[in-house]
């Protein structure tokens, strides 16, 4: 049987990935060691290392004037080292609320500053992402955050907001590189690497420039992003494997048309699913406003958690595992993320018909 794995993250990688990762594990190219054994100040991790970095400038067409990251903590620990690197003297900064990872960034901020919540999804129980025009923004804020997408309530941004000279921060934890972004419009761009990325334990923070080096010189060493732009990532021993297998991601993603062939993809296996939903006749509802539903995390329900149950039981049992939606959400929850092959969409939105027909 095939095995399908819709994990919110960590998440599936590409079996070909997989597959070379294998091949390599005892002997990187002839070194003779596991890149797990290597040296991170060797000569061949350093080339490992920097081509990782090349091929994502080149997949996300990052400007020179960004510095390429590879930190870790998660996206959580950047929840504190955004407003501690970027406030900068400030005392606020702007957040838009539009769900649970939305609101877990604002509450980590307020330690720090003033946040004014500029716009929130909050009246609508974040099932839409507000109008930028109804954006309550301050002009003397630090910078302006958001969530474009939003992993448990399955809310996407379909735009950028256009901030003006406020730098934009996005958490892209959850969709970055699953379309084409204009880095060019953003300050700074973090995302956890366990979903489109590779495997859990490396964040990847992409940030102009000009917007590093003016922390508290308090700051705990490790917390300021001028020590890992200094240092490209290796002031101290960066999780070097998770790095690698990056890589390994990057470089299959330039081989499969990179992130412009990935949107086409993406929006094509989405599709899928919100179709099974649609047509359902309200077997399934997924209460997310249609034009910002996400093509990386559908979360649907049937009318009652008994039924929820089955159809988790009965998708298991056909190999779609991890479909079941986050504590909060309920229900379920399929993540389709970069790697998920269009079969695996197709077998649970197929699954999805035949079982709406049986119970309906
Ligand atoms: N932000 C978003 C949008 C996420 O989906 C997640 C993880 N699910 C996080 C932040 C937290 O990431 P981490 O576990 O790497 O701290």
């Amino acid at each position: 049987m095939t095995i399908y794995n819709f994990s919110a993250g960590p998440a599936v990688l590409p079996k070909e990935v997989l597959q070379q990762a294998q091949a390599e594990l005892l002997d990187w190219h002839g070194s003779g060691m596991s890149v797990m054994e290597m040296s991170h100040r060797g000569k061949e991790y350093m080339g490992i290392h920097a081509q990782a970095e090349a091929d994502l400038r080149e997949l996300m067409g990052i400007p020179r004037n960004y510095k390429v990251l590879f930190l870790q903590g998660g996206a959580h620990l950047q929840f504190s080292m955004i407003p501690l690197n970027l406030l900068a003297g400030r005392a606020s900064a702007d957040y838009v609320n539009t769900g649970i990872w939305s609101k877990k960034a604002i509450d980590e901020a307020k330690k720090f500053c003033h946040v004014n919540e500029a716009a929130s999804g909050a009246d609508r129980k974040f099932t839409y992402v507000p109008e930028f025009k109804s954006w309550k923004l301050d002009k003397d804020a630090a910078y302006v955050h958001y969530t474009p997408n939003e992993t448990i309530d399955g809310v996407e941004f379909g735009w950028v907001p256009d901030t003006g000279d406020v730098p934009l921060v996005a958490d892209m934890s959850s969709n970055i590189l699953s379309r084409p972004y204009d880095v060019s419009k953003f300050g700074l761009i973090y995302a956890g690497a366990q979903k489109n990325i590779g495997p859990a334990g490396v964040t990847l923070v992409i940030v102009r420039d000009d917007l590093v080096g003016h922390a508290d010189p308090r700051l705990p060493t490790m917390l300021n992003y001028k020590t890992h732009a200094d240092a490209d990532s290796m002031y101290n021993t960066p999780p070097t494997y998770g790095i690698y297998m990056s890589g390994l991601v990057f470089q299959w993603l330039k081989k499969n048309g990179g992130v412009a062939a990935m949107e086409k993809t993406n929006i094509a296996k989405a599709k899928l699913l919100y179709d099974a939903i649609d047509a359902s006749g309200g077997f399934y509802v997924c209460p997310v406003a249609k034009a910002d539903r996400s093509r990386m995390n559908v979360p649907f329900k049937t009318a009652d958690a008994a039924t929820d149950a089955e159809f988790l039981k009965q998708a298991e049992a056909r190999g779609m595992l991890q479909l079941k939606g986050h504590k909060l959400a309920g229900g379920m929850r399929a993540s389709i993320y970069n790697a998920m092959p269009m079969a695996g969409v197709q077998a649970l939105a197929d699954f999805m018909v035949e079982f709406a027909q049986r119970k309906g």
